[in-house]
């Protein structure tokens, strides 16, 4: 065989192995195909780093991390006080039930959570995803309106744009047309969709600027929904001022103060999903915090333990822990097996820890750097609008992203992006130096012009 062919076996032969290759066919990736594009394989993670294997099997190309593992690496990877953190649970004890049982890392966690959380929490109920803290609200709610003597409210009062998880109730609150409905007709419950908030802005001098006659209108349509339904409702569900997966999409804090004062008016619960921005993410520990609003019930989840492993929390105030104890059953009806896992619950205290000294400084940091290194995306043709908000950074194109060919030409400048639908975003971890944060950008705005000019 010609010396000059060796190379070429040596890379087919390389792909045909690769991990890439194993895995298709094999193993299911989140919303692909059996047959979609090939993954990229991951052999390390270090810092905001992760050193990937492309599937054509070439050369491994090191990316910054500009998704933070779909938003809850916020640390980086291979933290020394997270990995210390871990090992030394993992030497006392790894998993033990929870019923009838307890242990240091769930209790220090929740008196933890209940003391940074907005407004006065007072108990906490430890889920092992945040689909599974949102069902475990959505269930909270109609017992405590059961056991409040009124079984008929049984709906959910939400907002279109909303992406609130995958399990069955969660996604019955999700946006009707975006969250699959139309894949499980009859199946999901149906409940009251509010229009979306207009979009709004952060401006620099932190007031936020919107549309003031689309937002009075969109108050007077939410009130008037919600009287209209007010017998059937047990609760109001919400992402408070940032909409995530629903579109990457701020609106105006007063909006979530009518549906604080509209919940207090008709007697809903009002639920603030903040699994998506708890932590620090939007400019604010936690997003409500924007608005002064304390929920009644909280979801934390995904950077909840910086990335590590799952787990997510439920939140609630005195008032509801105590409607619900008085209830027929006398307990919240539900008890997941891996709950309050000891090592996720150790992990995520010390996680808790860093976020508390740390966030401010680091995410006000990368929001300036996302801000100005974003801002070219402007000039370009496919692009309709760049926003940013705390460690999240937007650029919306006119139409849909060819998402393999941005990532790839994105991994092309050594940054690993996941785009969706119209949205080529970053909410990186908050430990990105500036010179990351300018990769990320730079990487974002080289790979929408080189993909859709
Ligand atoms: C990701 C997310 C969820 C679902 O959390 P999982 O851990 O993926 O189940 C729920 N609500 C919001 C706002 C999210 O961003």
């Amino acid at each position: 065989m010609p010396e000059t062919t060796a190379p070429a076996v040596t890379d087919s032969l390389a792909a045909r192995d690769s991990l890439s290759a194993r895995d298709g066919g094999l193993v299911w990736h989140p919303y692909a195909p059996l047959n979609g594009p090939a993954p990229y394989g991951v052999s390390a993670a270090s810092g905001v780093r992760l050193t990937l294997q492309p599937p054509d099997g070439g050369v491994p190309i090191e990316a910054i991390d500009a998704m933070a593992s779909w938003w809850c690496a916020v640390h980086g990877y291979r933290h020394p006080e997270l990995d210390e953190a871990a090992r030394r649970q993992l030497d006392a004890f790894s998993h033990v039930m929870f019923g009838g049982l307890t242990h240091e890392p769930a209790v220090a966690l929740a008196e933890r959570l209940t003391a940074i959380a907005p407004g006065p929490m007072a108990h906490v109920f430890f889920a092992d995803s945040g689909s599974v803290s949102v069902e475990v609200a959505l269930k909270l709610a109609l017992q405590y309106q059961a056991a409040a003597g009124r079984p008929r409210r049984q709906r959910f009062l939400t907002i279109r744009g909303g992406y609130h998880g995958d399990t069955f109730a969660a996604m019955s609150v999700c946006d009707p047309v975006d969250g699959m409905h139309s894949a499980f007709p009859g199946v999901l419950a149906r409940h009251v969709f509010a229009p979306r908030p207009p979009i709004a802005r952060l401006a620099d001098d932190e007031t936020w600027r919107t549309d003031e006659n689309a937002l009075a209108a969109w108050e007077s349509e939410f009130r008037s929904m919600a009287s209209a339904h007010r017998d059937t409702l047990a609760a109001i569900v919400v992402e408070p001022v940032l909409q995530g997966a629903g579109g990457m999409r701020p609106y105006h804090p007063r909006c979530l103060r009518v549906m604080r004062e509209v919940a207090d008016e008709l007697g809903l619960l009002l639920v603030a999903d903040e699994i998506a921005t708890g932590f620090g993410r939007t400019g604010r520990l936690f997003a409500s915090e924007w608005a002064d609003v304390a929920p009644d019930v909280m979801c934390v989840g995904k950077a909840l333990t910086g990335g590590y492993l799952s787990l997510a929390a439920v939140l609630m105030t005195a008032q509801v822990g105590r409607v619900i104890t008085r209830s027929e059953f006398g307990a919240l009806l539900h008890g997941p097996t891996f709950m309050a896992n000891p090592l996720a619950c150790a992990i995520a205290g010390t996680s808790v820890d860093i976020v508390e000294s740390t966030w401010k400084h680091n995410v006000s940091r990368v929001s300036q750097a996302l801000s100005r290194g974003l801002a070219p995306a402007r000039e370009l043709s496919s692009v309709i609008d760049v926003r940013t908000l705390g460690a999240v950074g937007v650029i919306q194109l006119g139409g849909g992203v060819d998402v393999p060919a941005v990532t790839r030409a994105a991994l092309d400048r050594g940054v690993w992006v996941r785009p969706f639908r119209d949205l080529v975003y970053t909410m990186p971890p908050y430990v990105c130096t500036d010179a990351d944060v300018a990769q990320i950008c730079d990487g974002l705005i080289g790979a929408v012009r080189e993909v859709h000019g």
